[in-house]
């Protein structure tokens, strides 16, 4: 059980085992980079997926068979622990896969926080030598960044699944801003007289110091951001996740692991750079928390009414109608309406409706949700229209069908500087001629904000599950009852 992959040793000297590993760590950089690049386009992105499958198992695989790698017991165990909770994760419905993401950014963070300690530990117990002051820099990055991604994405994970201990709305305290920079400020204090020092007689202090920090910073880190800016977080805490690799990878001599996570990093920081300008949140404010900016909506004392609409009356007018445009949302999603908006697409065109879906960046619960599930009915990619391309034709539209979203169709975005959402770009609902709201009831969407949009005199709301008045709207419009 002491030697590395055995059958390898036999057949190629240390050498040419070296070589080819170093092969296979290259073909492995070049199919994580081609994976990304193919999962850039639905067309691709199965092949992306399986790029990517690729080079984590020749990754994993060729690592196992370097010659310093030694004890199977160490690494089957482990790898066979982790298969159930690995099948659990990858089996959660596709609302739940943001925090199935933070929960592996979560699990990604505290091996990187793990074997940084377990190498400071090893190195300065047993060979102080190898403590160098660039080791200890790249063990305090890889800590800290593991760790508070670690604590960050358990935090994220819960608020995003609305576990009752965690609040949804951002928790903030006097001074929390102060907190938490001092917090940051000593890490870094410590990290820095680690690496001047790496051996000196408070290391193992100091060292303790600064994973209490990390774990500390990751949380408090969180806990400040309400529910509207979570999206932004997960991708961050992505890119953390990235940059402990990166550090990780100096601290193993790694080199894949170095690329590996700089992709990682790179392309997390990327997309939640892409979901800020989708929010219209400031990248610094996103990343420092929403601090201090706990909004107390007062709901004004007039009650407002809906006015409700049946599917039979709705199908007559869209059945009639020029354009329609169907504006997806996070109900579609639970509903698991998809496949009926296809049959409404269909009967529709088969009237010779133009019928268009108009998709915002952060409708449901990742980038690219509505995109995954309408791909999964098998609607045309060339009508789903980005939302900065549909909006100027929203005056045109006859009839705007708003399936299950809230926050991202709320014209209050556009002048309420009290709303958590003011600021985020929307979908012109309110500049359709006629506007029909499907829902099941009066709850306000994710930001927790009663939306103007159902209020207006041009909107009627089809209240009930998306995929059951879909079905209805189809059936209408297929018997054709209520046509004139
Ligand atoms: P919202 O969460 O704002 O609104 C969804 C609406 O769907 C609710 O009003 C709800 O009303 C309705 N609904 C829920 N279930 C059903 C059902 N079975 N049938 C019909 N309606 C249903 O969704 P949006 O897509 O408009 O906005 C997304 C929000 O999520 C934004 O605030 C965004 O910031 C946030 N977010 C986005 C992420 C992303 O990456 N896309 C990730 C995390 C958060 P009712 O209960 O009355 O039915």
């Amino acid at each position: 059980m002491n030697t590395s992959f055995a059958f390898l040793g036999d057949i190629l000297s240390t050498a040419n085992r070296n070589t080819l590993i170093e092969l296979a760590y290259l073909l492995a950089a070049g199919l994580f980079i081609f994976s990304i690049h193919w999962m850039g386009d639905p067309k691709t992105a199965r092949r992306g997926v399986f790029a990517g499958v690729a080079a984590m198992s020749l990754a994993v695989l060729f690592t196992w068979a370097r010659p310093e790698v030694t004890g199977y017991l160490w690494i089957i165990v482990p790898i066979a622990l982790a298969v159930g909770p690995g099948v659990w994760l990858s089996n959660v419905p596709l609302t739940a896969v943001p925090q199935r993401t933070a929960l592996s950014h979560a699990f990604g963070g505290l091996a990187a926080g793990l074997v940084g300690t377990a190498k400071f530990l090893y190195w300065y117990l047993h060979t102080p030598a190898d403590l160098t002051s660039f080791r200890v820099g790249a063990i305090v990055l890889e800590v800290l960044l593991g760790y508070l991604t670690f604590t960050g994405s358990i935090i994220a994970a819960a608020k995003l699944q609305e576990v009752k201990w965690i609040p949804q709305r951002p928790w903030v305290y006097p001074g929390q801003n102060i907190v938490n920079f001092i917090s940051f400020g000593v890490a870094v204090v410590l990290g820095v007289l680690l690496v001047v020092n790496p051996t000196g007689p408070y290391a193992l202090w100091m060292f303790a110091g600064v994973v209490f920090l990390a774990f500390n910073f990751g949380w408090m880190l969180v806990m400040p951001i309400g529910g509207a800016d979570m999206p932004t977080v997960i991708a961050i805490l992505n890119a953390y996740a990235g940059l402990a690799a990166v550090a990780m990878g100096f601290v193993l001599d790694n080199k894949l692991l170095i690329t590996a996570g700089a992709l990682d990093g790179s392309s997390g920081l990327i997309l939640s750079i892409i979901m800020c300008k989708a929010m219209n949140r400031s990248f610094s404010n996103v990343l420092f928390g929403a601090f201090g900016q706990v909004q107390q909506k007062a709901v004004g004392g007039e009650q407002k009414t809906y006015k409700s609409e049946t599917p039979e009356d709705a199908a007559a007018i869209m059945g009639q109608s020029s354009l329609v445009v169907i504006v997806p949302g996070y109900g579609m999603a639970v509903a698991q309406a998809q496949h009926k908006v296809r049959e409404l697409y269909d009967q529709l065109k088969k009237r010779g409706v133009d019928v268009k879906f108009a998709i915002h960046p952060v409708a449901g619960r990742m980038p690219g949700h509505m995109n995954v599930l309408l791909a999964e009915a098998e609607i045309p990619y060339t009508d789903l229209i980005e939302m900065d391309e549909i909006n100027p034709d929203m005056p045109q539209c006859d009839v705007c069908l708003v399936l299950g979203a809230n926050d991202v169709v709320n014209p209050c975005a556009r002048y309420d500087k009290n709303s958590p959402i003011y600021g985020m770009p929307i979908i012109d609902a309110d500049r359709a001629k006629t506007v029909y709201g499907v829902k099941r009831s009066k709850n306000p969407g994710f930001a927790g904000i009663d939306n103007e949009l159902y209020f207006l005199d041009k909107t009627r709301m089809l209240f009930g599950d998306a995929k059951a008045v879909v079905g209805e709207l189809v059936k209408n419009l297929a018997t054709g009852s209520g046509m004139h």
